[in-house]
C-alpha cells in the first residue's frame, strides 16, 4: 500500500500540477490531503477541483477556515488576511461546502492525519522543535502521523534512545519506534527549498521519501501579481521562504 501525502497546495495551481505528474509516476495507491487547499495563491477553485477526484481523505487547515468563515482572521497576518478574503469572494458555492464539510483528523492506513497538530486539531500549532514533538507524540497511539502547517518538510523520530529531528529524504521507518511525518507544502514551501514538497509512504516496507518537484513559480507569481493580492505573496514563493 503506498499513499501519497500532499498539504498546503495554498491555491497554486502551477505547483499542485508539478506534483500531480510526478505522484502519476509513483504509483501510490491512494492520495490524501492535509489541508490548506487555499489561501494565499491565485487558483483556489482550480485545485480544489484538480485534487478533489484523486484523493481518498482529507483534512481542514486553518485557511480554509479562514476563506469559510469558520476561523476568524485575528491571528493572521496583514498578508494572510487579505488572501483569506479575497479566497472567500472567489470560492464556489459547491468548494465552500467541501471545505466546509472537511473533519479535523482521520486515520488512513493506520496513519493518522492532521493539519497542524495532534494534541489539538483545531488549535492550529505549529510543531518546530523535538520539545514541540514529544508533546505531541503523546496525543496519539498510531505509529505515524503526518502533519502539515509549517511548510517544513522533516521528520521527528522516537526511540528508545530519544528523539531525534532529520530532514532526509528518504528513510525507513522501524515498526518499534514512533513518528511525527511533517510533509512540507505543495504551494508555498517555507524550508529553503523553493520547489513542492510531497510525501509517498509505503505502509509494508515502512519507505518513506520526501520528494521535491520543480514547478513554473514565475507563472504562479504572475497569476498572484494579476488577481491583485499582495507582491508579497508572490516574492516568497521564489525564496522558498
Ligand atoms: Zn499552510
Amino acid at each position: 500500500m503506498r499513499l501519497g501525502i500532499v498539504s498546503d497546495i495554498h491555491g497554486n495551481l502551477e505547483a499542485l500540477d508539478a506534483v500531480l505528474a510526478d505522484l502519476a509516476k509513483q504509483s501510490c495507491d491512494r492520495v490524501v490531503c492535509l489541508g490548506d487547499f487555499v489561501g494565499y495563491g491565485a487558483s483556489p477553485n482550480e485545485c480544489i477541483e484538480r485534487l478533489r477526484p484523486l484523493i481518498s481523505g482529507a483534512v481542514i487547515g486553518n485557511h480554509d477556515a479562514a476563506a469559510i468563515g469558520k476561523l476568524r482572521l485575528t491571528y493572521f497576518n496583514v498578508d494572510a488576511a487579505e488572501a483569506a478574503r479575497w479566497t472567500d469572494a472567489q470560492l464556489t458555492p459547491e468548494h465552500r461546502a467541501y471545505l466546509l464539510a472537511l473533519p479535523y483528523r482521520i486515520q488512513e492506513e493506520g496513519a493518522l492525519l492532521v493539519h497542524a497538530s495532534p494534541t489539538e486539531p483545531d488549535g492550529w500549532h505549529y510543531v518546530l522543535s523535538t520539545a514541540d514533538a514529544g508533546e505531541e507524540m503523546k496525543a496519539y497511539d498510531d505509529p505515524v502521523c503526518f502533519i502539515g502547517h509549517s511548510h517544513v518538510a522533516g521528520t521527528f523520530e522516537r526511540s528508545d534512545t530519544g528523539l531525534r529531528y532529520t530532514r532526509d529524504s528518504q528513510m525507513n521507518l522501524a515498526p518499534d519506534r514512533k513518528y511525527l511525518v511533517n510533509v512540507g507544502s505543495v504551494g508555498q514551501p517555507r524550508d529553503g527549498d523553493p520547489r513542492a514538497a510531497w510525501v509517498v509512504w509505503d505502509r509494508e516496507s515502512g519507505r518513506l521519501e520526501h520528494r521535491r518537484v520543480g514547478y513554473d513559480i514565475e507563472a504562479a507569481g504572475r497569476r498572484i501579481v494579476s488577481a491583485g493580492l499582495p507582491q508579497f505573496l508572490a516574492d516568497r514563493l521564489q525564496w522558498g521562504e
